[in-house]
Formats: structure tokens, C-alpha cells, sequence
């Protein structure tokens, strides 16, 4: 966190110098991002990213969608739109936010995008198959979703029983936890342990880390067998 002095921001252990939360999922001729942070650039440079096929956005809130304006570099090199997929909720404020993109007439050079609006229904992107699941974070709807065996929840206090049906025979599942203790709009470090103890899953990796959940080591050794930190630049086969 900028300007804090805590042990974990001035922790010399790399897994301890967290970016914002995104995923990228990757299947042999698809490659599909999971909003774009405020550090969005920066991700794609390290990973040195040639091509994304489409975006997938989770919610609406600044910290998953603000890097938005850099999918320009995958448009100037495709020669393509990018395609972004999205709820009506988050559809509004990405066109608020973003409104020179979606202008009748544009400035030269701002992202070219194509929006889809989708809802819970199943879709595919390429060779990839997309379940859209519903949580809850705080009031707000987001959406989490299932890519075969693998589940990914950001952005999350809450998911009403149907839903979880949903994540239920994952064999890989990545879910939000902020800290120890509680918070209005995230799981802590004990709801989170519950849910997936009554998910029964396999493999398990937190996301959304804030630096108050404590060192990486430290919570890492803590937490049981099947369950462990992500951190930046961690891939996942499945
Ligand atoms: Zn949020
Ligand atoms: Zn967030």
C-alpha cells in the first residue's frame, strides 16, 4: 500500500509485493484476461503478452477495471477489436468511465472495443468454455466464473447456495480473502476457510490479499495442507 510502513510493504520477500488482482486463462489457441487492474500494463509486460482474445470483467469497482485504455497496444498489433465481455452493471460504468472509447466519433488511437453483454448463461470464448456464477460483495452483484475444473471468486462476502452448486466437483478454486478480520464486502481468512471446507476442494489459492492479512510465510505455514496464497506471476495447469 503506498506510504504504509507495515512488515509486509516493506517485506523483501517478492510474494509479498502484490499487484492488483487479475487472472489470465489460457487454453492452447484461446487466451482470455480477467478485468484489467490499475496495474493491467504492467502485468502484461512482465508476462510479456503477444495476443489477448477477449476480456472478462467481474464488477464494476476501479480496481478491476481502470486499466482498460491499455488493451490499445493488443489493438494496434492485432489489427482487431478487442472483445470485452460483461454485465449490464459493469457494461454502464465501463462507458461512463471510458466514455472516449465509446464515442461516435473518436479520438485517433483510444481503444477499440467490442462490448458483449452477458448474464448468467454459459458461453464460450474460442476454444473455452465460461460458466458465469453469481456472489455477492456486500450489496453488489459480481461476477465469478468457472472455466471447466478451475473457479475464480474476487470480489466476494457472500454466495447464496444455488450458486455455490456451481463451484461444487471444481478441482482448482482461487478465492478473495482480505485479511483476518472481518470486512463488509470480502471474506476473511476464517469465512474463507469455512467455504471451502464446505465446497470440498481439492486446491485452493486466496487472491485479493491485502497487506493486512500478514506476511506470506507466515499466513502461508498457518493455513491448511490444500490451501495456499497466490501470488504475483503464479500459474496453475488444470
Ligand atoms: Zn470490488
Ligand atoms: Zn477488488
Amino acid at each position: 500500500m503506498i506510504a504504509c510502513g507495515c512488515e509486509v510493504c516493506t517485506s523483501t520477500d517478492k510474494k509479498d509485493k502484490r499487484l492488483r488482482p487479475s487472472i489470465m486463462v489460457q487454453s492452447k489457441n484461446t487466451t482470455i484476461v480477467v478485468d484489467t487492474t490499475p496495474d493491467f500494463r504492467f502485468q502484461m509486460l512482465w508476462e510479456k503478452v503477444k495476443n489477448v482474445d477477449a476480456i472478462l470483467f467481474t464488477h464494476p469497482h476501479k480496481d478491476h477495471i481502470a486499466g482498460l485504455d491499455d488493451v490499445r497496444a493488443f489493438n494496434f498489433f492485432s489489427g482487431k477489436k478487442m472483445e470485452i465481455y460483461a454485465n449490464s452493471l459493469t457494461e454502464e460504468a465501463l462507458k461512463r468511465e471510458f466514455s472516449y472509447a465509446f464515442a461516435d466519433k473518436k479520438y485517433p488511437g483510444v481503444p477499440d472495443l467490442n462490448l458483449n453483454t452477458i448474464t448468467l448463461d454459459s458461453f464460450s470464448i474460442g476454444d473455452i468454455g465460461i460458466m458465469p456464477i453469481q456472489v455477492w460483495h456486500m450489496k453488489m452483484p459480481v461476477l465469478a466464473f468457472r472455466f471447466g475444473k478451475f473457479t475464480y471468486v474476487t470480489d466476494a462476502n457472500r454466495i447464496d447456495d444455488e450458486e455455490k452448486e456451481k463451484i461444487r466437483g471444481s478441482q482448482v478454486f482461487v478465492v478473495n480473502v482480505l485479511r483476518k478480520q472481518s470486512h463488509v464486502s470480502h471474506f476473511s481468512l476464517g469465512e474463507a476457510i469455512d467455504l471451502v471446507k464446505e465446497l470440498n476442494i481439492p486446491t485452493v489459492y486466496f487472491t485479493h490479499i491485502s497487506h493486512q492479512l500478514g506476511l506470506h510465510q507466515t499466513i502461508e505455514a498457518e493455513l491448511p495442507e490444500n490451501i495456499h496464497l497466490a501470488y504475483d506471476g503464479l500459474t496453475i495447469t488444470v
